[in-house]
């Protein structure tokens, strides 16, 4: 018998161009005195994109900035605070969150909070969420993270960046709809993009792997290479990056995301550019998956920035080091259960020296 997880996923989809006036059909029947709440990238905030019309008068729309950073603890439990005082006798019936991983994380994450006594922060971890969240709809309009697909809401705590991963964390149903990811800038697209190959190779070359996560994997690794050698499609783009998703709850990040977690926290670096530059020094790791990378930089024209880390002191760069080595599961995956005898502080302290 094999130790795999039980294997969820998202049960329903609506996926295609224009597939986001269909939102109604994925949409729980509400009756006159509940209400939807939606959260929504504010990069849309002065733009009439498909969707709006379906908000109601008596709906929440919550307008997350994720221009200006990725999601805190402290954010999502002020929105849940909110919404608790302005709707006091009447229970939410379902959340939609439409934006990037960033906006899909918060509306997973606030889903189990309505759901699930105190702070956000304490279900940040494997497992920890003991209730079912509420009903949540994720839409996407940048591709790559996965979050659309994974059983993960990403969330900065005081000293951490962790997700609480459990299945109550996950879509009841998504709508991919391609139209929605046209005007993301090409630099932001890449660096999502690559968030997604990056799940893949580290999905692939785990121990954690199965031929289901593989097959999921491969595909996606595929259209990655596509997109970005070959001017591949928005939909092969947003196909990748939900298989990708796929792929990562049926198995484990790595390195990569291991290290990427320390940048973002320490020098507030956005995940898909921290991965870009970690993924960039794990030669030794992923060589020729790094090789292939290197490619699609030079055809997108993309530049990383170097020595990302000259500027930290020891205490900072023992904080990235110890944020590293709490991140178990992930380098387990990549380097098997007795992973402490193969990645050493100072390894770890030198790959950072490189980035
Ligand atoms: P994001 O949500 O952080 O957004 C990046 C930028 O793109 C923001 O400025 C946003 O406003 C903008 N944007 C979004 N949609 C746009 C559009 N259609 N047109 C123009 N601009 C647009 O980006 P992301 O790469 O999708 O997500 C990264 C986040 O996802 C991080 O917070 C990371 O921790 C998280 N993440 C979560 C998972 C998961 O499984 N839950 C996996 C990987 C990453
Ligand atoms: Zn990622």
């Amino acid at each position: 018998m094999n130790n795999f997880r039980v294997f969820k996923q998202v049960p329903r989809i609506i996926y295609g161009s224009g597939s986001i006036s269909r939102i109604k059909e994925l949409l729980p029947k509400k009756d006159a005195s509940n209400y939807n709440i939606y959260i929504i990238d504010d990069i849309f905030r002065n733009t009439c994109f498909p969707g709006k019309d379906n908000i109601s008068d008596e709906d929440i729309l919550e307008w997350f900035p994720a221009s200006l950073g990725e999601p805190k603890t402290s954010q999502v439990d002020s929105i849940r605070d909110n919404i608790r005082q302005r709707q006091i006798n009447t229970e939410p019936n379902a959340i939609i969150g439409i934006g990037g991983g960033s906006t899909l994380d918060v509306a997973k994450a606030l889903s189990v909070i309505l759901c699930n006594e105190g702070s956000s922060s304490n279900y940040q971890g494997w497992d920890l969420v003991p209730n079912p969240g509420l009903y949540k709809i994720g839409i996407p309009t940048i591709s790559g993270s996965g979050a659309e697909a994974s059983r993960t809401a990403v969330l900065f705590g005081k000293d951490k960046k962790f997700g609480i991963n459990s299945d109550f964390s996950m879509f009841d149903a998504l709508i991919l709809d391609c139209d929605l990811i046209e005007g993301v800038p090409l630099q932001q697209r890449f660096h999502s993009g690559m968030d997604c190959y990056i799940h893949c190779v580290e999905s692939i070359t785990g121990t954690f792997i199965n031929e289901l996560a593989r097959a999921n994997a491969s595909k996606a690794l595929e259209l990655c290479e596509r997109v970005f050698l070959c001017n591949g499609s928005n939909d092969q783009l947003m196909t990748a990056s939900y298989m990708g998703g796929v792929s990562i709850v049926n198995s484990e990040v790595g390195i990569c995301h291991a290290l990427s977690y320390g940048l973002s926290l320490e020098l507030g670096i956005r995940h898909g550019l921290a991965n870009c530059i970690v993924f960039n020094a794990l030669d030794d790791f992923y060589g020729p998956y790094v090789d292939r990378y290197r490619q699609m930089l030079e055809k997108n024209m993309i530049r990383l920035p170097h020595d990302v880390c000259k500027t930290l002191d020891s205490m900072a760069m023992s904080r990235l080091v110890k944020m590293t080595l709490r991140m178990e599961r992930p380098l387990a995956n990549a380097l098997g259960i007795n992973w402490r005898e193969r990645l050493t502080e100072d390894m770890i302290r030198d790959l950072y020296i490189q980035m």
